[in-house]
């Protein structure tokens, strides 16, 4: 009966592994379709200044509205894009199209900075900086106005490539911000080294900002570090007014969060940003 079992196991594991692969490949097969038939979409997300109250930019998250399924948010879909290189394409489209979109801001008579998540692997190509070259080219953007959102991890792995593209990027006025701050690599040598610009504080420590004391006192270290380097604090995940308070008080720079506006179409941003003082910041 051992045999049996054993083959029986063995079976199970066999179609186990089979079915979970055909999931895999239609799950990327329909990622490439995805992409050649457009059903892909950014929503944008506003960051708002805490010393003025204005809107100042945006973050272009990543959407997928699935023909049956609706709109699938990026975590249930990036880690396939990243697993099958898939999200190099992607993710060129993205800077293509949030570009677009950051042009189209600036041609309406609001300067926007546009802020672009990057995933590990594009950041280890050495067609990065190519393609930022040509969506910028396309669009028109100033470089100046294009923001570029790494993780700590990204830059454990600092090879001479990663190094290169991050010197490059820079050269070219584009912004660089640590994303999720304070969850990754806590080796901090990177910073100065690789000349990052802004530190965006995880929503983790944000969300509890007012109640857990601990979450307080990592904040406002975090911004303290940030200001000593003369880096912008960024916090994410401000979902009330009281912790949006708490973080002016801490003389945080600018914040995001669905207290302050849920990532939604373009035209949402452009309203926020038109008004004089959109989300009633005491300033
Ligand atoms: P992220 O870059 O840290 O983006 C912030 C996430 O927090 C977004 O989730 C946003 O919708 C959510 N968020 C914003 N404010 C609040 C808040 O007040 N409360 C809560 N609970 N959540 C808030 P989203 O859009 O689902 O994106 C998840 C992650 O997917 C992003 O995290 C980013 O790592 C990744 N991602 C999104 N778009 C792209 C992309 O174009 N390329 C790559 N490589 N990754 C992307
Ligand atoms: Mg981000
Ligand atoms: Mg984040
Ligand atoms: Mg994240």
């Amino acid at each position: 009966h051992a045999k049996a079992s054993g083959r029986d196991t063995h079976r199970f594991y066999a179609e186990a592994m089979n079915a979970e692969a055909v999931a895999h490949l239609s799950t990327r097969s329909s990622l490439r379709r995805a992409l050649e038939r457009q059903e892909f979409l950014i929503h944008y997300q506003p960051q708002v200044s805490l010393e003025t109250g204005a809107v100042i930019g945006a973050e272009a998250l990543l959407r997928w509205n699935h023909p049956d399924k609706g709109m699938i948010p990026p975590g249930a879909f990036i880690p396939v894009a990243e697993d099958s290189g898939l999200i190099v394409p992607i993710g060129a489209w993205v800077l293509a199209e949030a570009c677009r979109q950051a042009a189209r801001w600036r041609s309406q008579g609001l300067s926007l900075s546009i802020a672009v998540n990057l995933s590990a692997l594009q950041l280890q190509r050495n067609d990065l900086v190519r393609t930022v070259t040509q969506a910028l080219a396309d669009s028109g953007l100033d470089p100046l106005l294009l923001e570029l959102e790494l993780t700590e991890s990204m830059l454990i792995q600092n090879t001479e490539l990663v190094i290169d593209n991050l010197r490059r990027i820079k050269a070219m006025g584009i912004q660089v911000s640590i994303d999720d701050f304070g969850t990754g690599y806590s080796n901090l040598s990177y910073i100065g080294r690789l000349a990052v610009d802004k530190l965006k504080i995880d929503r983790s420590f944000v969300a509890d900002l007012t109640r857990n004391h601990d979450s307080a006192k990592i904040t406002a270290a975090v911004i303290q570090m940030a200001h000593s380097l003369n880096l912008t604090a960024v916090a994410e995940g401000v979902e009330d007014a009281e912790t949006l308070e708490a973080l002016r008080l801490l003389r945080c720079d600018v914040a995001q969060g669905y207290f302050l506006g849920r990532p939604g179409p373009a035209e949402a941003v452009e309203r926020a940003a038109r008004q004089v003082n959109p989300f009633k910041v005491k300033v």
